[in-house]
């Protein structure tokens, strides 16, 4: 028998969630995040639940490729543009959009013979200061784009540094505006925390009771053709603790599960783990979990990370170890070897562990969590 660990994809949840991203985009058409191998979940596995999106945006060739593998006849984004010149042709071949983010990415496609011309999508770098052309030269590398033959339709695209937090998207909107106002195209400037917080509608985020959810339309709201959710698309919040993916009404996409392996009965004054970092100051039950930090659990998770037991929350105790992490029973007396843990997700009866609330403990975030699923855990896909 295979150890007692499972990841498992939600389709519905995938779907569910886009649904959620594309209300709360209205009229933009939303491209589905999917680099990074679709956050750590498998770009095949989430192919059906994403298939309703209006594009695949991602950064890796070999991603592009297997998306056109799974039949995908849609728009595809390359979110970086291409690293070299002979990418361009698998960009005419596989009819891929591509951003440009530099001017060696221009000289790259002047000098690239296709018969059929790119839409491509035109970076600014509005103040995030990682990748595009400044303000200043914004509307020159633009102009240079629009005379060559290689190009057919030129998109206008920016990317925040602060959607989720409190600089907000506002003095980047600002720039943008004023710099493409007379340039045609369509535009693109939403990731998942601006197309939920700074395009919010009336429905997204209120259900939970949460009425800071949704911030009123402002000059700061962004009026995009194309949105670019991630996260949300994977049951993330962009911006917890702030809110919850709950509160955004996202359901988790992802859930990694393990089982009991052993229960130990240990007395007060006994230590658990590496280190017996964990002391118990009364008697307790502690079950050993078949997962570690090699299949992906942080390591960095102290003492009191939750977990979920059959489905009942409680919490982790002493160090995580390589293969195995300590939990406390006392909340689930009937547990014992081969109850399920639920490390994220969803668990038995309903019950759901954010994984933004264990990245939390982690001092990160889902994304990372996510991404860092370890290639030894099985993966299922329920469909
Ligand atoms: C990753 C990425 C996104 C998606 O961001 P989320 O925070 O996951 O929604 C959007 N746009 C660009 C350019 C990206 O690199």
């Amino acid at each position: 028998m295979p150890r007692p660990i499972l990841a498992t994809i939600d389709t519905n949840a995938l779907r569910h969630n886009l649904e959620q991203a594309r209300r709360a985009a209205g009229d933009a058409r939303v491209w589905a995040v999917v680099k990074a191998n679709a956050y750590g979940h498998g770009i095949e596995r989430v192919f059906d639940g994403l298939r309703a999106a209006d594009g695949f945006a991602l950064l890796d060739l070999n991603e592009a490729q297997r998306v056109r593998d799974l039949g995908w006849r849609g728009p595809v984004l390359l979110l970086e543009g291409v690293f070299e010149q002979r990418d361009l042709e698998l960009c005419s071949r596989l009819d891929l959009w591509h951003t440009i983010h530099c001017d060696a990415q221009i000289d790259m496609l002047a000098a690239h013979k296709t018969n059929v011309p790119h839409r491509v999508f035109l970076k600014m770098n509005s103040g995030m200061n990682r990748l595009g052309f400044t303000p200043q030269r914004y509307r020159s590398a633009w102009a240079r784009l629009n005379a060559l033959p290689q190009v057919d339709e030129i998109s206008l695209m920016t990317h925040f540094s602060d959607a989720d937090g409190p600089l907000g998207i506002a003095g980047q909107v600002a720039v943008f505006a004023e710099v493409t106002h007379d340039l045609p195209g369509e535009r693109s400037l939403s990731n998942s925390a601006a197309t939920l917080r700074h395009t919010a509608v009336a429905g997204i985020g209120t259900a939970h009771g949460t009425e800071s959810a949704v911030v009123p339309r402002s000059p700061a709201t962004v009026v995009s053709d194309w949105v670019r959710p991630g996260i949300a698309l994977y049951g993330s919040a962009p911006d917890f603790p702030q809110h919850t993916a709950a509160q955004w009404g996202l359901q988790p996409t992802m859930t990694l599960a393990a089982k009991i392996i052993a229960v130990q009965a240990i007395s007060a004054g006994a230590g658990v783990g590496y280190g017996l970092s964990f002391v118990a100051s009364q008697e307790i039950r502690v079950g050993i979990v078949a997962c570690g930090y090699a299949d992906g659990y942080p390591r960095i998770c102290p003492t009191g990370t939750p977990v979920l037991v059959d489905g009942v929350r409680t919490r982790t105790l002493g160090r995580v170890s390589m293969d195995m992490i300590a939990v406390d029973l006392t909340p689930v007396p009937l547990s014992g070897a081969s109850s399920t843990v639920t490390l994220w997700g969803r668990g038995p009866r309903g019950a759901v562990l954010s994984i933004d609330e264990v990245a939390a403990c982690a001092q990160t975030v889902g994304y990372e969590l996510m991404c860092g699923l370890a290639n030894r855990v099985p993966v299922e896909v329920a469909a």
